[in-house]
């Protein structure tokens, strides 16, 4: 080929900036880069995602913006694929597409009463407080005020974060990114008890100790565990014995255990062996039914028929992510997931020629941040192997494309243009001394844009 290779990346999450960077850091094969996402700003669920007061975490962001300096690299923010432009319409612009767009739907509990008013997925919940430009304000602005115990159901990381955010007071999450609105709505919070619902025991709960342990070190907020509820069965005690992460998540949750509240205003109640099986109320969430469960020897539970009640004005249910297909790409619907072999889409069995794939798209939603670069850059060998041999776009130019969607008066947002929003996303943070306020109104994300 005698032009650069013209590669798209479908979203700019960790993946697909990961795959970027593994494109622009090579010299075998010339490239040349346009990172789509269907939002006006870049970094996925590092921006909308990983919870506000983690600002360590958060920092990233700052590593993956570097690779929009590369040359080569454009972001191309605000164009949706499957909607704005299709898959098949990329091959005509592209030599290579990478699909990166993430897994961010919720899981469903599937048991009664779950779509009451006042129950609400986490992925809502967590967009809401990241600001992010589709969240549902007016929903947590009327439930949070009216709320007084809230039930989060499962035990991951963001289970915890959830009832961190719930937990916290205004002066613990001032210093974030977070929305001014989303403060204001948060010290309008009645909530006083937060039940954190496991249906196995301490030992399998997936949370990683940090974030655990900070559960246990809020201003405003005692953390509570039923002794009877710290079970471990001989499967349990061999994964105490095998596994250092779980025995030091063991270790605190132990360390909590009949240790009785101190008198904070809020209290974190951290329930294991107990699973939801319906909610009820009335035009609203009023109350939870938990059935109490048992180890079953092999990691898992079983039912015992012990039901007790929980009053709750607000759940949140956050048992995982799932990804959904995109019009035109193979979708395995058993593990929502594009298939592939070694990053190579694959349909029926056959590899498509010139699409990839990266990220909890490619493998599910697991993993930290840091595992999404390892995985890309996989994705990225294989298309870089393949590189003499795919068929080459009758349109490949970044004029071309820019001009495709100039035509469909799509307002997009360039590097220079995410710049600027992040230029005016800092000096509203100065407002109230912080690094930076999110601008969450979709209208305003582009107003800066252009600024
Ligand atoms: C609530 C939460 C908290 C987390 N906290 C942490 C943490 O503290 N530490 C940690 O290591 N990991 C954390 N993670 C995990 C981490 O965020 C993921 O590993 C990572 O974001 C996955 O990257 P991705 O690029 O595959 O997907 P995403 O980050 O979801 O990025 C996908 C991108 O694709 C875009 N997109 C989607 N559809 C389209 C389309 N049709 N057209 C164009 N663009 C599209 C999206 O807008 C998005 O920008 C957290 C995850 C969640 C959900």
């Amino acid at each position: 080929m005698t032009r650069a290779l013209r590669v798209a990346i479908v979203g700019s999450g960790p993946s697909g900036m990961y795959a970027a960077d593994a494109l622009a850091s090579q010299d075998d094969v010339p490239v040349s880069v346009d990172v789509l996402d269907a939002l006006p700003v870049p970094f996925g669920l590092v921006r909308y995602g990983v919870a506000p007061d983690h600002l360590s975490i958060r920092s990233v962001r700052d590593t993956l913006d570097k690779v929009l300096d590369k040359p080569g690299v454009r972001f191309i923010g605000n164009v949706e694929v499957g909607r704005d432009v299709q898959v098949a319409e990329l091959h005509d612009y592209f030599d290579a597409v990478i699909f990166t767009y993430g897994a961010s739907r919720d899981r469903r509990l599937g048991i009664e009463g779950e779509d009451l008013d006042g129950s609400v997925a986490a992925t809502d919940f967590v967009a809401w407080y990241c600001g992010h430009p589709d969240a549902d304000r007016a929903t947590f602005e009327r439930l949070l005020p009216s709320a007084t115990s809230a039930v989060v159901v499962g035990v991951g990381n963001v289970a915890v974060d959830v009832s961190r955010v719930l937990a916290k007071t205004v002066d613990e999450l001032g210093h974030t990114d977070m929305p001014q609105h989303v403060l204001d709505t948060l010290a309008r919070s009645q909530i006083t008890d937060i039940h954190i619902l496991g249906r196995r025991g301490p030992a399998q709960a997936t949370f990683t100790t940090k974030e655990l342990r900070e559960l246990g070190e809020l201003a405003d907020a005692d953390i509570i565990v039923d002794p009877n509820e710290v079970v471990l069965d001989a499967a349990s005690e061999a994964l105490v014995a095998s596994d250092k992460a779980v025995a030091r998540n063991v270790d605190v949750i132990r360390g909590w255990a009949g240790r009785g509240p101190t008198g904070k205003p809020r209290r974190i109640h951290l329930r294991f062996l107990a699973r939801p099986v319906a909610l009820s109320g009335d035009e609203r969430v009023r109350e939870v039914t938990v059935e109490a469960t048992e180890l079953d020897g092999s990691g898992g539970v079983r039912g015992t028929g012990r039901m007790s009640t929980i009053p709750a004005d607000l759940v949140v249910r956050s048992v995982g992510y799932r990804g959904t297909a995109l019009p035109g790409v193979p979708f395995d619907a058993q593990s929502n997931v594009i298939p592939h072999h070694e990053g190579r889409v694959v349909r029926d069995g056959t590899v498509i020629p010139g699409e990839y794939v990266a990220g909890w798209i490619k493998r599910g939603p697991t993993g930290i941040i840091g595992t999404n670069k390892k995985d890309a850059a996989a994705s990225v060998a294989s298309l870089l192997a393949d590189a003499g041999t795919l068929p080459q776009a009758p349109h490949a130019s970044v004029e071309a494309f820019d001009a495709l969607l100039d035509g469909r008066g799509i307002h997009v947002v360039d590097t220079p243009g995410w710049r600027s929003i992040d230029a005016a996303e800092r000096r509203l943070g100065a407002e109230r001394e912080r690094d930076r306020t999110t601008i969450h109104d979709r209208d305003h994300l582009l107003a800066a844009a252009t600024e």
